[in-house]
């Protein structure tokens, strides 16, 4: 999502920085997001050059479309896989530099502790995940630099590997961690299916620019539908509930990411779902087809063309924007979305919080720095589509450069740091004992069984919606599964050769502690705002009713947690937000 204005439609990087702090409810630093603003026509310029495959419009030049939450067409896209493309220039640069000898590459280790020196971040203790050897590595400087921690909630649309480590042993050594309970519930992931799913699979957002959601308008059709004896090509369009065009008409499908999730969530909770579980709404490409179908027929100068002609071409035009989608949906569902509409619920997808860091990047221990989902980011309570690469970009390409640049010249007269030190003498020793530790529980139970448990807990308390009870509740419950965890955890195999448990298990047991402090998050900010819905702040009356309620006079401020041994007793810190350019207002996609 970069303001370049190609489509000429009146975008800016002013309506850019507005977008993202109003999509973000007001809870974002006001200049983090004019920089962000700034810089983001650099970065497809940048992506461009590395060689990433955008879509381009028929003169060759470069192709928009738009997201959730933005009334113009600023997302350049690389058909439905522009996070993978990304991912192959950024590797294909970096291996360039891997190839010339100006990066050193470890592959298949993690870090797994912060080493400091008088203070400063000076290194790291890494674990070779192929020997289970652990490694110091001396620095002037540490980025982490490890994505987001969505997978607290076990099921996610992440990748499984994503998780909390880093980001929670840096703030374990002094780094705080900001807004833990800020995240994001994408709307439209392919429904879950059973207990055994280990995996969510996301729809991408741009189907929403031509997908229309719905469910029915009588619920005795949302039964029939549920029990497998109506269609739902056989609703008529009088007895369809296209309930987001309905509420906002200005932005329809396209509101922001939090809005569309408690949207359908308030929807299938009311008895409208339309699968076995009754969580899930459809999304709808007839309306697309039809109107796709009419304009080629106009193209092709074809008179009076039959309904199945118009059909035949508009699932060709759809096919040719989103035919990798609608063939994973097909692979996984088991139907084909061009003749019956897709089913897509809610899943957890991306984290707003994370690693507090200051405007250089810097965290609140000198010297390491965190960048990209990891840290608390430019978001604010709710990202818009397509801004997490483009965050995520700018600090790595266009922030972090240059701010660095300015800690390592204090840095010029000290040498190579040593790691024959006390300081990662002890880093070592403390990683060494945590593995002995969890290697000889040998107790009885796996650690995706604990790691289900947790986020059992946290998608019933935590997810969606939030109440002081359920926060309550939640984080006693995670401190006992915490407990038995510590009791009854197998591990099979060594610590000294490859042993994917035991990886996983180092990273749920921060989990397990990250979990709390999020729910201790979200029970202290007792107003609704962005990704984050308290049932105790809602309006009551007028034309926002039912909408979220945001409380500026107490919470219009970034809560930083410091660690104070265990999760309950971090201490917290309030950056008060400023406005100076952006008048703070109730959100209104209507
Ligand atoms: C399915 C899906 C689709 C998405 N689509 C889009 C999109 O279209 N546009 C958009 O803007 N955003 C999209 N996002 C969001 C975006 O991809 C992420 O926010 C972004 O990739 C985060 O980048 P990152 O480099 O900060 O972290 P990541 O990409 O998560 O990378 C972190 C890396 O750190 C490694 N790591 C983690 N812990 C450790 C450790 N302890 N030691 C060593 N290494 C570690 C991980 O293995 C990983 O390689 C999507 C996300 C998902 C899940």
């Amino acid at each position: 999502m970069l303001q370049k204005n190609y489509q000429n439609d009146g975008d800016s990087i002013y309506r850019l920085f507005y977008d993202t702090v109003k999509g973000g409810d007001y809870r974002s630093r006001e200049a983090n997001v004019h920089r962000l603003a700034e810089v983001s026509g650099n970065i497809i310029d940048q992506c461009v050059a590395q060689g990433v495959p955008f879509g381009r419009e028929y003169g060759g030049l470069l192709d928009n479309r738009s997201f959730g939450g933005v009334l113009v067409s600023r997302t350049f896209y690389a058909k439905g896989q522009t996070g993978q493309q990304l991912l192959l220039g950024a590797y294909s640069a970096m291996n360039r530099q891997i190839g010339k000898g100006k990066i050193q590459m470890f592959n298949r280790h993690e870090m797994v502790e912060l080493v400091k020196v008088n203070g400063k971040a000076r290194g790291i203790i890494a674990r070779n995940l192929e020997t289970g050897k652990l490694e110091r590595h001396g620095a002037h400087a540490v980025v982490i630099a490890s994505g987001g921690y969505g997978n607290v909630f076990f099921l996610s649309t992440n990748a499984m590997g994503s998780n909390v480590t880093a980001a929670w042993k840096i703030h374990k050594k002094g780094a705080y961690f900001a807004n833990p309970c800020y995240t994001q519930i994408h709307p439209t992931c392919i429904p879950r299916s059973g207990e055994h799913q280990s995996k969510l699979t996301l729809m991408s957002e741009s189907l929403r620019n031509d997908g229309r959601i719905w469910v029915p308008k009588k619920i005795e059709d949302a039964k029939l539908i549920r029990q497998g004896k109506l269609n739902p090509t056989e609703i008529s369009e009088e007895n369809r509930d296209y309930y987001l065009e309905r509420r906002y008409p200005a932005f329809g499908n396209l509101v922001p990411r939090d809005i569309a999730s408690r949207a359908a969530k308030e929807i299938c909770d009311a008895g409208f779902g339309v699968n076995q579980t009754g969580e899930a709404v459809y999304l709808d490409f007839t309306s697309a087809i039809k109107r796709y179908g009419k304009q080629e027929a106009a193209i092709q100068r074809l008179e009076n063309p039959s309904e199945s002609k118009i059909i035949e071409l508009g699932e060709a035009i759809v096919e040719s924007k989103y035919g990798n989608l609608f063939q994973m949906y097909e692979k996984i569902v088991a139907q084909n979305p061009y003749k019956s509409p897709m089913m897509i619920y809610p899943a957890v997808h991306y984290t707003m919080g994370g690693v507090w860091v200051d405007y250089n990047l810097m965290t609140s221990v000198e010297g390491c720095y965190c960048i990209g989902e990891a840290n608390f980011s430019d978001h604010g309570a709710n990202r818009l589509g397509a801004s997490a690469l483009m965050q995520g970009l700018a600090d790595g390409y266009f922030v972090l450069p240059y701010t660095i640049g300015d800690y390592l010249s204090n840095e010029i007269r000290t040498g190579k740091i040593s790691t024959d030190t006390a300081e990662f003498e002890d880093a070592e020793k403390s990683v060494a004992d945590r593995i002995h530790k969890l290697i000889n529980i040998q107790g009885t139970k796996s650690v995706d069984h604990f790691h289900k448990l947790l986020g059992q807990v946290m998608w019933e308390y935590v997810g969606m919606t939030r109440n002081e009870k359920g926060l309550k509740i939640a984080m006693k419950k995670i401190k006992e599964i915490r407990d038995e965890f510590w009791k009854d955890l197998r591990i099979p195999g060594d610590q000294f050769s490859l042993n994917s448990e035991l990886d996983k298990a180092g990273r749920v047991a921060d989990f397990l502690e990250l979990g709390e402090l999020f729910a201790k998050d979200a029970l202290s900010r007792n107003e609704s705002c962005g990704g984050h819905f308290r049932e105790e702040s809602v309006e009551l009356d007028g034309a926002q009713k039912g909408e979220a309620k945001r409380n500026d006079k107490d919470y219009t401020y970034v809560a930083a947690w410091e660690y104070k041994g265990e999760p309950e007793n971090s201490k917290m810190h309030k950056e008060e937000l400023e406005f100076n350019d952006i008048e703070l207002k109730q959100r209104s996609y209507k």
